[in-house]
C-alpha cells in the first residue's frame, strides 16, 4: 500500500532499521528457543515438523534452511504480514515507537485535519469504534445477526458494526475530533455532486471492516438492512482503499493458513462469517467482485491451494470459471466446493448445517477437471469441428499453468476426455520432448554452490564477521583485490567493504549493508551469506582470505605468462620488464603467503 503522507526519508528508514529488532518480529509468529547465539523454531513461512528457521539477533538477519527464505527483519516483517516496504516502514515505525516524519503536505488545515495527514487510521479507526457502538444499540441489526447464525466471538472478532439510519450520524459523532473533508478522504462520507452538505456514505446497514493483509483498517463494507436497491455499498476507493487488491478477512485467515495452506474463497462477507463459523476458517472473501488477478497474487502468497465457494448458481459457475486462469497462472491449484444448485455457504449452513459446509469444502472437486469436462463433452467425437473447438479452449487454459509438471498432468487428462494422441495437446500447450524431460528429471545440482564461489563466501563471511565484532582484521594489502571475488554479487559487498575499509571509517554489517545499497536482494544475500549453514561455524577466516588472495594470484600468474609471450612477440622490451617484475613479485608472494601461513592465523 502507497502511502500518502509519510515520506521515506533515509533517516526515517535508518531509524526503523536501528529500532526493530528480528527476534521480537519472528517470536510474534513462532515460538523461538536460544541456540547459542542464534535463536531457532519452527518457520513461521511454511509448515516443518523440526525447526530450521534461524534468527541471528546479533546481526539482525534470518535464515530458514527448509524453505531457503532469509533477509533482515524488515524482510521477515514483510514476508510474515504481505506488507510492502513503505507498509512496513510504518507498521513498524509505529510498533517499536520511531516517531513518523512530518507530512509531506505544504498547508495544514485544523488541527483534526493535521492528525487526519498524519494517520488517515486514526479516521477509520475512530469510525469503527462508533459503529461497533451503534450496533449494540440496534436491536433490529443484532436480530439480523441471529437470524443469520452468526455467532457473537464472530461478530467480535470481525469488528461488525451498525450505520444508523439518517444522513449525518456519523457526520455528527465524529466533528468534535475530525472534519466532513476527513470523512470524505478515508471514503467515509460524500458530497452531493451538485455542491452542498456533505452526508454519510453508510446509512441504516451492518458494517464490516475491511483490513489489508498486514491488518491495517483500510475501509469497511456495508450491507443493506432495508431495501436499499444497492445491497451492498464499500467505502469510496482511496488510496488506501483499492477493492481489487484486498481479500476480506485475509487477516484473520492468515495464521491457520499457515498450517493448512489451503484457502476458502467466497464472495461476500457473510459467507466468510458462515464459513469460519462452520469451522473453515481459512475462509475470503473477494469482496463482491470478480476475482482479480492482485487477489489471486495475494493469495498465492498464503495458499497453495484455492477451494472457490462461490454460489452454485450460473452466476457463481461462471465467476468460479473466470477466477480458474488467474488462480492457475499463480501456481495455486484450484478445488470447486460442491455446493447444491443455488445455495452459497451460507444458505448451505443454515439450511444444513456446519457439518454440510464443512463436507463440501472436502469434498471440493479439481477445478481444472471439471473445466475439462465442461468442455468436452463425452458426445464430443461425434463432432469434429467441436473437438477441435474445444481441444483450443482446453490449451488455452491450460497454458496458463507455470509449472510443466502440473501442466504435463492435466494435458494428458485432457487427451483422455478429448479422445486425441497426448501429443497433440502437449504440442499446444508447449511442452516439447525436451521440457517433459526437464522437468521430470531430478533438479540439478544449482544450489550447491561450486567450491570457487564457495572459497569466496567464506572469505566474505569471516570479514564481515570479524569487522562486525570488532576482532583484527588483516591489512589492507593483505585483502585480495575486488577482482578476486568472480561473483558478482559478492563483489559489490567487498567493494562496499573494502572502500569503507580503507578510508578508515566504521565497518558494521549495517554500514556494509547501508554502502551496497538499497539494491534488489541485497538483504536478503547477506543473510544467505552470514546465515549460510545451519551450525556455521563463524571463524574470522583469514585463511579463508588469504586462499583467495592466493587464487587470485595464481589466475594472474597465467594471464601474464599470456601477455609475456605476446610482448616477446611485439618485441616490447619496456612491457616485458614490467611484466616480468609482476610475476616476480606474485611468486615470491605466492611462496612468501604459504611460508608465512602459520604466522598470520
Ligand atoms: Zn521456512
Amino acid at each position: 500500500m502507497k502511502l500518502s503522507h509519510i515520506q521515506l526519508t533515509p533517516q526515517f528508514v535508518q531509524a526503523v532499521r536501528d529500532a526493530i529488532d528480528v527476534v521480537e518480529i519472528a517470536s510474534a509468529y513462532t515460538k523461538l528457543s536460544r541456540a547459542g547465539r542464534k535463536w531457532k523454531g519452527l518457520c513461521p513461512l511454511h509448515k516443518e515438523k523440526t525447526p530450521s528457521f534461524h534468527v541471528d539477533a546479533e546481526l539482525g538477519f534470518f535464515k530458514c534452511f527448509g524453505c531457503g527464505a532469509g533477509g533482515d527483519a524488515i524482510k521477515l516483517h514483510m514476508l510474515l504480514t504481505g506488507d510492502d516496504f513503505a507498509g512496513a516502514m510504518e507498521a513498524l515505525a509505529g510498533r517499536f515507537g520511531v516517531p513518523l516524519p512530518a507530512p509531506a503536505a505544504a498547508h495544514r488545515g485544523s488541527r483534526a485535519r493535521a492528525a487526519a495527514e498524519r494517520d488517515p487510521e486514526a479516521v477509520l479507526s475512530a469510525a469503527a469504534e462508533w459503529f461497533v457502538d451503534q450496533l449494540a444499540r440496534a436491536e433490529a441489526a443484532r436480530a439480523y445477526l441471529e437470524r443469520r447464525q452468526i455467532p457473537r466471538q464472530l461478530v467480535e472478532r470481525y469488528g461488525l458494526g451498525y450505520a444508523p439510519e439518517g444522513w449525518r450520524n456519523l457526520l455528527g459523532a465524529m466533528n468534535a475530533r475530525f472534519s466532513a473533508g476527513d470523512l470524505i478522504e478515508v471514503g467515509l462520507a460524500a458530497r452531493p455532486d451538485g455542491g452542498g452538505e456533505p452526508y454519510d456514505r453508510f446509512r441504516h446497514r451492518l458494517i464490516f471492516p475491511i483490513r489489508n493483509a498486514a491488518g491495517r483498517l483500510v475501509g469497511f463494507g456495508g450491507r443493506t438492512l432495508g431495501d436499499d436497491a444497492a445491497k451492498y455499498v464499500n467505502t469510496a476507493e482511496t488510496e488506501r482503499f483499492r477493492k481489487g487488491e484486498l481479500l476480506y478477512g485475509l487477516e484473520l485467515a492468515k495464521r491457520p493458513l499457515r498450517e493448512t495452506r489451503r484457502a476458502l474463497l467466497v464472495e461476500g462477507y457473510l459467507d466468510v462469517l458462515a464459513a469460519v463459523a462452520a469451522g473453515l476458517d481459512t475462509a475470503v472473501a473477494s469482496m463482491g467482485t470478480a476475482l482479480t488477478p492482485e487477489q489471486a497474487r495475494l493469495l498465492a502468497r498464503f495458499a497453495d491451494e484455492v477451494v472457490v465457494g462461490y454460489d452454485g448458481d450460473e452466476a457463481g459457475e461462471t465467476a468460479a470459471r473466470r477466477a480458474l486462469p488467474l488462480l492457475l497462472a499463480q501456481g495455486l491449484a484450484a478445488r470447486r466446493m460442491r455446493l447444491p444448485a443455488g445455495e452459497d455457504p451460507d444458505s448451505l449452513r443454515r439450511s444444513a448445517g456446519d457439518s454440510a459446509v464443512r463436507a463440501a469444502c472436502d469434498e471440493a472437486e479439481d477445478l481444472v477437471l471439471l473445466e475439462l469436462e465442461r468442455a468436452a463433452p463425452a458426445d464430443l467425437h461425434r463432432n469434429p469441428a467441436a473437438r477441435a473447438q474445444a481441444g483450443k479452449r482446453v490449451s488455452e487454459l491450460l497454458l496458463a499453468i507455470p509449472d510443466p509438471i502440473v501442466r504435463y498432468g492435466y494435458a494428458r487428462a485432457a487427451a483422455d476426455r478429448l479422445g486425441v494422441p497426448a501429443q497433440l495437446v502437449w504440442q499446444r500447450v508447449g511442452i516439447g520432448r525436451e521440457a517433459i524431460r526437464a522437468a521430470l528429471a531430478p533438479a540439478p545440482a544449482e544450489s550447491g554452490p561450486t567450491p570457487g564461489r564457495r572459497a569466496e563466501e567464506e572469505a566474505l563471511r569471516g570479514l564481515l564477521l570479524a569487522a562486525e565484532r570488532g576482532l583484527a582484521l588483516p591489512s589492507p594489502a593483505e585483502l585480495p583485490p575486488p577482482a578476486a571475488f568472480l561473483d558478482l554479487g559478492l563483489r559489490k559487498f567487498f567493494v562496499a567493504f573494502r572502500s569503507l575499509y580503507d578510508q578508515g571509517r566504521e565497518t558494521t554489517l549495517a554500514a556494509v549493508l547501508a554502502a551496497v545499497g538499497d539494491e534488489e536482494g541485497a538483504d536478503e544475500r547477506a543473510a544467505h551469506l552470514l546465515l549460510e549453514s545451519e551450525d556455521s561455524a563463524v571463524v574470522p577466516s583469514a585463511e579463508a582470505l588469504r586462499n583467495l588472495r592466493r587464487r587470485w594470484l595464481k589466475s594472474r600468474l597465467r594471464e601474464l605468462n599470456r601477455e609475456v609471450s605476446e610482448a616477446e612477440r611485439q618485441g616490447n622490451r619496456d612491457r616485458l620488464a614490467g611484466l616480468i617484475a609482476e610475476k616476480h613479485d606474485i611468486n615470491d608472494e605466492l611462496h612468501g603467503v604459504s611460508a608465512r601461513g602459520a604466522d598470520l592465523e
